[in-house]
């Protein structure tokens, strides 16, 4: 490995100053970052995608791993520092100042299979994850992604049937993926600390059900979910013939969203598509 400063030392030299609108919390903890390169299992000569290098902690993990890095940044201060990193591996990592919610990763991965391992900026990121998880084509590009969300996020996520964190987000990485919470992080690892406590999930695509289009999916956990309180004869009256669906699928229209199983919203937009 070549011989790097010291990431504080990166940082004060460039003025790195922490932004809150960019959602830049940093990470300095080697040990911590070279776990979260090891959730998706070995990197060597994997193609990566990162989301928000910033001073490029998790970067240097990344590239410790053998990983290849293509790495999106939005705030044009951090790139010295990464050029610097860009220098160190010039084989092995491509920095890209722009928009990560505006560029197309597909495109810009080559048509190739990648992993996204990403310390998301909270404000954007569960735009992104949406985005992956979302459209027609499954499998998907990418072949895993590893993601730092609040933790109050991660339990959307992997949430089941039941819990109050239940609801679209955990359906829409649920029903053609596997989702788990790989690790949580305290706020005291994050250069400022945020208020709350952040959480690593970590998504491998499964098969996509047949039959189901995934818009329609997302149209009827949108109406079943967006009055989740309601009965679902209720939530689900302006999905045509959602009730019929529910009726034909033996499930009672006096049931709540947050009661059916991922495998029901999966029936019921199924019998819709
Ligand atoms: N990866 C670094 C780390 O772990 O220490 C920084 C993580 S910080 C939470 C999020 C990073 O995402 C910041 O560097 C921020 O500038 C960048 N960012 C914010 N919005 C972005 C966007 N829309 N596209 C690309 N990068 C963005």
């Amino acid at each position: 490995m070549v011989d790097l400063p010291p990431l504080r030392e990166v940082i004060a030299r460039h003025g790195l100053s922490a932004s809150k609108a960019l959602g830049q919390n940093f990470l300095f903890d080697e040990q911590l970052l070279d776990r979260i390169a090891a959730v998706p299992g070995s990197l060597e000569g994997k193609r990566v995608l990162e989301i928000g290098p910033g001073p490029g902690g998790l970067t240097r993990a990344l590239l410790r791993a053998g990983a290849d890095v293509t790495a999106i940044e939005m705030d044009r201060r951090c790139l010295p520092a990464l050029s610097e990193l860009t220098m160190a591996f010039p084989d092995r990592l491509r920095v890209i100042e722009g928009d990560a919610l505006k560029l197309d990763h597909n495109e810009l991965m080559g048509g190739e299979p990648f992993a996204i391992l990403s310390n998301l900026p909270y404000n954007v990121g569960t735009a992104l994850f949406t985005r992956w998880m979302g459209g027609e084509l499954w499998p998907p590009q990418w072949t895993s992604l590893t993601l730092m969300f609040q933790q109050e996020v991660a339990q959307r996520i992997v949430a089941k049937p039941g819990m109050s964190a239940y609801g679209r987000l955990a359906v829409l990485a649920q029903w053609r993926a596997q989702a788990r919470l790989a690790m949580k992080v305290h706020r005291s690892a994050f250069t400022p600390p945020p208020k709350v406590m952040s959480a690593i999930i970590h998504v491998e695509p499964g098969i996509m059900p047949k039959g189901v289009s995934a818009r329609v999916l997302e149209r009827v956990t949108e109406a079943a979910f967006g009055q989740r309180r309601k009965m679902l004869r209720q939530s689900l009256k302006g999905v045509p013939g959602a009730l019929g669906a529910l009726e034909a699928l033996g499930l009672d229209t006096q049931r709540r969203a947050e009661t059916l199983e991922v495998s029901d919203f999966v029936a019921i937009a199924r019998k819709l598509s």
